[in-house]
């Protein structure tokens, strides 16, 4: 391929800062919260115009992994803090039960006012917001991380003393040279969308008539009152619609997340096979999956009983991504760690969703595992084995592929990011590189700040 050399420049430089978080999503608010209430001055750098990441841009069915499958909270602390804002500003009824008995609870959110409730928390907590700076750049100088992004103004460089990368992709830890696990199988991509004036007491009526049409929690929920609920398949009816010609993509069933007062329900069932860090895979993605959203908008009002009067109300503002690059970290969280739920003597974090892997090329999943119990995210699996001083938090963390497709859900998200920013201010303010941090030091910090882990016991590893 041909190429053109890019002269060098002078990037102006802001900071230092103690603590550059990239990526303002799930993991990347709640790891620059926790950095700024430990007394580190905190950046928090966002590709987008807006923070939230998945749960804002995807349009999320719910926030999920707050409980194990035995209805342990293993989710606690600044992100406990952040249902209580949500609920406080009616972006949240709280935990309600899941209708479909995948997990034991979910958190609706509404995702127009969690755009907002991030925002002024963040900026309540006194951590600088930096929108539409896309991280395209990492140099280290003089003991700092200078952190560039591409911005208006053009090239800016963010220095920190730590810096937490909670891009989804590890975009940060690519641009410093660490390493990452093989990528040679992954998840699909997808585009969630919203349907509005939804008949949900026709859909109801289409439910409770057809009952083996749905996965349900064991006994037939109570929908009677509900301001929100879910529905996990429709099979029979997606395969008339593949019949009658009207859907190009083939699916066994798909989740449907209803706002009863709203009169509105959110949609999963699109999907593309892409790599998340090939931009000509993204754009084709892009082209694909929104052509699916306009067959199934028109689906559904055609074939879906209380849909008939349904319109698109929302589509995701971006191309949903399940997985890409995983660091190589000083350890890695390994797939029985998750199906045994072990515990480590250097945990930070807890996760308990069931393993939920999606199939890049079939109808349906590949092989979704009940986690029995609730398992230790522990701080090595944050930590990139070489490289500068960063932390990653959320999907990008060092982990088998199984282990992944758990961890990756938005309530453990919160936790690995709380851990992580903690984890960073404690770095800077103590002048102590993040991979010689002292672990007990860290986990006394953030167990004083709610934080649920085990750290020690009976199925214990490293
Ligand atoms: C279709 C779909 C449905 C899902 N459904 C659910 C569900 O119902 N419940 C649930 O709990 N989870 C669900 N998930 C999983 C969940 O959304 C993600 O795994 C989770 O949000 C990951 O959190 P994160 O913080 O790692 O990434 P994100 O939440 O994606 O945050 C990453 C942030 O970094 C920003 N960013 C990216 N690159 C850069 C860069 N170079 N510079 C600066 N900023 C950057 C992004 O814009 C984003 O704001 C779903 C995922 C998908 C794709």
């Amino acid at each position: 391929m041909q190429t053109v050399l890019e002269g060098e420049r002078a990037i102006p430089v802001h900071g230092p800062y103690d603590v550059a978080v990239a990526g303002g999503g799930t993991a990347g608010i709640l790891a620059a919260i926790a950095a700024a209430r430990a007394g580190a001055s905190t950046i928090l750098l966002e590709r987008g115009g807006f923070f939230g990441g998945h749960i804002a841009t995807q349009l999320l069915e719910h926030s999920a992994g707050w409980y194990d499958a035995n209805g342990q909270k293993v989710v606690g602390g600044l992100p406990d803090e952040l249902v209580e804002r949500l609920k406080q500003a009616g972006g949240s009824p709280g935990h309600v039960t899941d209708d479909t008995g995948y997990t034991r609870m979910r958190l609706p959110v509404e995702h127009e006012l969690f755009k907002s409730v991030v925002v002024e928390w963040l900026d309540d907590e006194g951590v600088q917001v930096m929108p539409q700076s896309p991280v395209a750049a990492a140099i280290e100088r003089g003991g700092l991380l200078h952190v560039i992004c591409e911005t208006k103004s053009g090239r800016v460089a963010f220095a920190a003393k730590a810096a937490v990368d909670t891009t989804g992709d590890a975009d940060l830890c690519a641009r410093a040279g660490c390493d990452f696990h093989p990528m040679d199988a992954m998840q699909p991509v997808s585009m969630l969308f919203k349907l509005g004036n939804v008949d949900h007491e026709a859909a109801l009526a289409y439910v409770s008539a057809h009952p083996e049409d749905f996965k349900m929690e064991a006994g037939f929920p109570d929908f009677s009152g509900r301001s929100h609920y879910n529905l996990w398949g429709y099979g029979s009816l997606l395969r008339k619609g593949r019949e009658a010609g009207l859907l190009s993509l083939d699916r066994n069933e798909m989740h449907v997340a209803c706002h009863v007062h709203s009169r509105e329900a959110v949609i999963n069932v699109t999907r593309f096979a892409a790599d998340a860090t090939d931009t000509f895979a993204m754009a084709r993605a892009e082209v694909a999956l929104r052509r699916q959203v306009r067959e199934f908008t028109r689906f559904f009002r055609e074939m879906i009983p209380g849909y008939e009067k349904s319109f698109l109300s929302a589509t995701a503002s971006c191309v949903g991504v399940r997985e890409s690059r995983r660091i190589r970290g000083v350890s890695t969280l390994m797939d029985d760690d998750v199906r045994k739920g072990r515990w480590f003597t250097d945990a930070v974090a807890r996760g308990g969703f069931p393993i939920d892997s999606h199939d890049a090329h079939g109808n349906s999943m590949d092989g979704t595992e009940h986690v029995p119990a609730g398992y230790d995210i522990p701080l090595s699996v944050l930590l990139p084995e070489s490289g500068p001083n960063i932390i990653v938090a959320g999907r990008n963390i060092s982990a088998e592929r199984r282990a992944l497709a758990s961890a990756r859900i938005t309530g453990t998200c919160m936790a690995m990011g709380q851990a992580a920013g903690t984890a960073a201010a404690l770095s800077a303010l103590g002048n102590m590189p993040l991979r010689q941090l002292d672990v007990s030091a860290l986990q006394d910090r953030l167990r004083r700040d709610g934080a649920i882990f085990e750290a020690g016991g009976p199925a214990q590893r490293g």
